[in-house]
């Protein structure tokens, strides 16, 4: 007895594609064959012509949390997200998120519990942000943290609430030891430091300035330290937001002589490119993000990376900045906040950039969006079209065009760094746990229906 049929998509997993019903009862998948009995009491939904993909796990985002001021920004954000087709998102609680900062990690991430608690329109997590104010309790807290369901943490090597060196390899040994994995931000602070001075120095204060700071080798150096401090812990890493063909070839070596290292890259590295800094101070703020946007030679690599398997999840780092945040035109660049939104249009670009361009197949996108992710942060019951599986489903409509354009966008930003960008294929309708949360293009979700992940590290 299901609740809904989906019936006649191509349904896409890594591995493979066919046509197939899909049988959804009290938000799990319960049947899944080319051709499905009929059952009177189930809604039938036609998705012939559509892919039938499993929900996109965008597993590193800057969502803010609910203020006095913005009260509905951190839904609005989880509304934006199932728009594009994106069922589950990790967050995190770092500085410039509204999310309280206790020096606690346990008292950490109950606050933003209860921050975000019936706040999203889909299922939600935490990954943990580790500060200077953590330091001396890591080894206790973060076992703590991992038995409360968040098990994944981030480290940044740069920034004013970044870790010293010694702190990251305590808190790698600490994750691995109680089934944590430590996400880390990889930049060599020394070398940046050095270069921002030497700019400032020189009086070039100007937006473009922030990509010339962090050159590749500022990340690949980053890049190599996390990977020989994992290594010296026997600890996974999880590597956010690889950017750079140096940093890449830092991956491989590590690999080579035994690192555990998970990699991730971002739309905007595969989509965009450096060229963008040659815009006005105002213009060029918008695409201030770290590591900076790159050449076309690094974008080209990062696309291989990901069809060879190299590069193993692709998420937004969506920070909802709006365009008055950046102040582009009047602060020197290393005052400008770090990032760009991105929540919305995660699957838009990788289909259309990655899949339609030829660079990935629909199985590696899915692989990389939804399946690996999925595995990679604890949540088993996501990430594929699986009997026993949550129902996240989204029905892609891979012949439609559209332009990205701000004007059509739900996040909480007021820019998008894709404005007037064309795209192939658009999402119909996304499913969260067996419930339309979009359907044909529409809102038709609720505040709360989002579920806090309680996740374990396989
Ligand atoms: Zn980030």
């Amino acid at each position: 007895m299901a609740d809904l049929i989906i019936r006649g998509g191509t349904v896409v997993s890594a591995a493979g594609r066919q046509t197939a019903d899909i049988a959804v009862e009290s938000g799990r998948i319960v049947a899944f064959a080319p051709q499905l009995p009929a059952d009177a009491e189930a809604r039938e939904v036609d998705a012939s012509g559509l892919l039938v993909l499993p929900g996109v796990v965008d597993v590193h985002t800057h969502t803010r949390v609910a203020s006095d001021e913005h009260p509905d920004r951190f839904f609005q954000d989880s509304v934006a997200a199932a728009f594009g087709g994106t069922t589950t998102f990790l967050a995190f609680n770092n500085p410039g998120t509204g999310s309280e900062q206790t020096g606690s990690l346990p008292t950490d991430a109950n606050a933003w519990r209860r921050q975000t608690d019936s706040d999203s329109a889909i299922d939600y997590g935490l990954n943990l942000v580790l500060q200077p104010a953590h330091a001396d309790k890591l080894p206790t807290e973060i076992p703590q943290v991992v038995d409360m369901g968040v098990p994944t943490f981030k480290a940044f090597m740069v920034y004013d609430f970044g870790l010293s060196s010694a702190a990251i390899a305590v808190a790698l040994r600490a994750a691995a030891r109680s089934h944590g994995m430590l996400m880390v931000h990889g930049e060599d602070r020394a070398a940046l430091e050095a270069n921002i001075a030497r700019l400032k120095a020189q009086g070039k204060t100007q937006p473009r300035f922030h990509a010339e700071s962090r050159p590749p080798y500022v990340e690949a150096a980053g890049t190599r330290m996390a990977i020989d401090m994992a290594r010296n812990e026997d600890a996974p890493l999880y590597l956010v937001h690889l950017s750079s063909q140096a940093a890449l070839a830092e991956i491989v070596a590590g690999r080579e002589v035994g690192g555990r290292v998970f990699v991730e890259t971002c739309p905007h590295f595969l989509v965009l490119d450096e060229s963008r800094y040659e815009l006005p101070d105002a213009d060029c703020a918008r695409f201030i993000i770290s590591p900076p946007l790159r050449s076309p030679a690094d974008r080209a690599a990062l696309w291989a990376a990901l069809a060879d398997g190299t590069l193993n999840v692709v998420s937004t780092d969506h920070v909802p900045d709006t365009v008055a945040e950046k102040r582009g035109w009047d602060v020197c660049f290393d005052q400008i906040s770090n990032g760009a939104p991105g929540i919305e249009t995660l699957l838009a670009l990788v289909y259309s950039e990655g899949v339609q361009r030829g660079h990935i197949t629909v199985e590696r996108m899915v692989d990389v969006l939804s399946t690996t992710p999925a595995r990679l942060f604890g949540m088993p019951h996501k990430g594929a079209i699986e009997v026993n599986r949550d129902a996240d489903i989204v029905l892609f409509d891979p012949q439609e065009r559209r332009t990205v354009t701000q004007a059509e966008l739900h996040h909480t930003s007021d820019y998008t760094p894709y404005e007037g960008r064309a795209a192939s294929g658009i999402v119909r309708s996304t499913i969260v746990r067996g419930e339309f949360v979009v359907r044909d293009g529409h809102f038709v979700g609720r505040r709360g229906h989002g579920q806090f992940q309680e996740r374990t590290l396989q």
